[in-house]
């Protein structure tokens, strides 16, 4: 959640004149079906965001894609947020939240491409494929751009009972390594299909799900019940460290990923085995292979996962 490593990464106070290209498939990217935000990314725009807007008033709203932009019955979604201040804004999920001071919230999900830009007034440029602009009071400007235009913004009435696809928070307290194998116990899927479910843990994806597994040394297409237990908390583990390095490094950046700057993560270079087909396993030296598992592309080690 934001605001539970407050520090942890410094804090973004000014944000610079950037250009932010068009995305484009990034020779990393390549093979590896669409990489699209997780935990990581969602909550490095989430904690940008939150330090570009908390406090400030929204003035104005243009929306140019009307059906990215959904908000309560009977309303527009311009008027359901004009003169509305940003209190907080948090991650649940792959969900960014803004909650509103009338009790409305804002909740934006990028799926595959979206990006959530911050823009100072004295920035002119426009950000390509803009759907959803939001002006504050300071005219400093929020654009949700999205090239394949799946992420969609959405405004929730005051009390609305949202909460995201349900599954526990792997950072969160709640996620000990005994509620993971409560989870697991009798399951007969890939472990690895497992780990994708995000009504199971929420916001691991397909890249930090391989990196786990590597980082466990365990078969990614073993079946859940046929793991150990010290496996299974091992892997409980490698869920927990890898998903904190990449929120520390800003995310992955292999496809269309940037933060509210439209700067990359850094994470892509610390990948054991995403996208690193061939390469070798930097623990036993073994070439990282590609299979599908649950029609995902899966980067493992035969030499040391087992
Ligand atoms: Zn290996």
């Amino acid at each position: 959640m934001t605001g539970g490593a407050d520090g942890l990464l410094g804090t973004v106070t000014t944000v610079t004149p950037v250009t932010v290209a068009a995305p484009k498939r990034s020779q990393a990217g390549r093979g590896c079906n669409g990489t699209v935000p997780e935990l990581p990314e969602v909550e490095t725009v989430a904690r940008g965001l939150a330090d570009a807007v908390v406090g400030k008033t929204i003035a104005s709203v243009d929306v140019t894609l009307p059906r990215v932009a959904l908000a309560p019955a009977g309303e527009t979604f311009a008027a359901s947020l004009c003169g509305e201040r940003v209190e907080r804004v948090w991650r649940r999920a792959k969900y960014i939240v803004l909650d509103l001071v009338s009790g409305r919230r804002l909740i934006v999900h990028l799926r595959m491409t979206g990006r959530l830009i911050v823009q100072l007034p004295e920035i002119t440029e426009k950000v390509p494929h803009t759907h959803v602009l939001l002006t504050f009071t300071d005219g400093t400007r929020v654009c949700f751009a999205d090239v394949r235009t799946f992420g969609r913004m959405r405004v929730l009435a005051a009390g609305d009972p949202w909460d995201a696809d349900g599954g526990l928070e792997p950072l969160s307290e709640g996620f000990t390594s005994e509620a993971f194998l409560s989870m697991l116990s009798g399951r007969r899927m890939a472990i690895k299909t497992f780990l994708l479910d995000q009504g199971r843990i929420a916001g691991v994806g397909n890249i930090y799900a391989c990196e786990a597994l590597w980082e466990a040394g365990i078969r990614p297409s073993r079946p859940a019940h046929r793991i150990s237990k010290p496996a299974l908390r091992r892997l409980h583990g490698a869920i927990r460290s890898v998903l904190q390095k990449a929120v520390e490094a800003r995310g992955t950046s292999v496809d269309d990923y940037v933060d509210v700057e439209g700067l990359r993560g850094g994470f892509q270079n610390q990948l054991a085995v995403y996208g690193r087909l061939g390469k070798p396993c930097t623990r036993c030296g073994k070439p990282i292979v590609r299979t599908v598992i649950g029609q995902r592309g899966t980067w493992w080690c035969r030499g040391c996962q087992k």
